[in-house]
């Protein structure tokens, strides 16, 4: 193929769905399977759901739809806070949206009753990772609101950490979610059936049998798709961490020297790169660039070729130390991050070629 491609092997997934989903019910979590790192590849999802996931969530309403359009038949969750502007789009579109907002809440609530719906919500609550949620102080005077709207139905609480501060799910932060749902539970009287707390940060957490009991949902995306806890980014036991890989073709194949030859500036990207002499090398030019992958997220699936560094539409690899070397026309295989698998995932000049016991069940074309 004159492309680049990512393969994605469907079997790796399903596993993968299977390890993580068969923790979690042992410690009582439910787990919802997170496509937005493949902009709702409906082959995915599907893997996902055969892996045992209860229901699909996305961050994107055009993921969501790209999955419905394809008969992805479950439950979904928008994973990104609704827009105001879009309410009657998101309770026409899913069954469940994660909140943080009164005024969108009060929209949903207006469009779930134009549409004879209810429309299922899950407060967010920010434990200190400073990204979405409603700050713990604020919560009661928020949920005295939220719970007097019509066609509003909410499940619970939840949370979201290690995406924006860093900061990863403890026994601390896990337990005062907890006592959050109880203050909320005591001050109006009801029952909240969920508590989405963890994402795929949280298996150390759940390995170690320490997350609290009221704890019992969970939004996983990396640890089923890359196979890897995010608070450390190590490989889940049981877990394949090559689901994908990226495919691309050498364009030009030459011998030259390590270190820029001239009176230098900055690249095209606005930085000064800095190289280390080490005399002439093989260096392989291929065909996918930083308008494809995170150039610092992509690993040589061959040890032994190192990449320099890329442009827009090339990625510059060292080859010398493959003995027998390698030629024009010759693929590389390559090993993607999160990051380096999101941006493959989203770009157009990648295809995306999908396979299921062996077999390729569409080449991306
Ligand atoms: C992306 C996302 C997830 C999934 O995170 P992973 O680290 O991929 O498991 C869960 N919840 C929310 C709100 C998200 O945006």
């Amino acid at each position: 193929m004159a492309f680049p491609y990512i393969s994605i092997d469907l079997d790796k997934i399903e596993h993968n769905a299977r390890a993580v989903v068969d923790l979690c019910t042992q410690h009582g979590i439910e787990v919802t399977g997170v496509t937005k790192a493949t902009c709702g590849h409906p082959d995915v999802a599907t893997a996902m759901l055969r892996g045992g996931v209860s229901s699909i969530a996305d961050s994107r309403l055009e993921n969501i739809h790209r999955l419905q359009d394809a008969g992805v038949n479950t439950r979904y969750m928008l994973l990104r806070l609704p827009p105001l502007s879009g309410v009657d789009e998101v309770v026409a579109s899913v069954a469940v949206s994660l909140n943080s907002e009164l005024p969108v809440l009060a929209g949903l609530s207006q469009a779930a009753m134009r549409q004879r719906r209810v429309h299922e919500v899950i407060v967010m609550v920010d434990l200190g990772d400073l990204r979405e949620g409603i700050w713990p102080h604020d919560l009661v005077s928020f949920m005295r609101k939220a719970l007097k709207l019509g066609g509003i139905r909410v499940l619970g609480l939840g949370a979201n950490l290690a995406c924006f501060g860093g900061v990863v799910p403890d026994k601390d932060n896990m337990s005062l979610l907890v006592e959050l749902t109880h203050k909320i539970e005591n001050t109006f009287e009801l029952k909240l059936g969920c508590v989405s707390g963890l994402n795929s940060s949280g298996f150390e957490l759940i390995m170690a049998g320490r997350v609290p009991k009221r704890i019992n949902h969970a939004r996983i995306g990396e640890a089923i798709i890359l196979g890897r806890e995010t608070a450390h980014r190590k490989p889940w036991p049981g877990t394949d961490q090559d689901a994908f890989t990226l495919h691309a073709e050498i364009l030009e194949m030459k011998a030259k020297p390590s270190r820029p030859v001239g009176t230098r500036s900055e690249d095209a990207f606005g930085h000064v790169p800095q190289f280390r002499e080490r005399g002439v090398r093989n260096r392989a030019l291929v065909n996918v660039g930083r308008e494809d992958i995170d150039v610092n997220g992509v690993a040589p699936l061959d040890s032994r070729i190192e990449v320099v560094g890329a442009s827009s539409g090339y990625l510059v690899v060292d080859v010398t130390d493959v003995p027998g070397g390698v030629d024009v026309g010759d693929e590389l295989a390559f090993n993607l991050n999160y990051s380096a698998l999101l941006r493959a995932m989203t770009s157009a000049y990648v295809k995306k070629q999908v396979f299921r016991g062996g077999v390729c069940l569409d080449d991306g074309l």
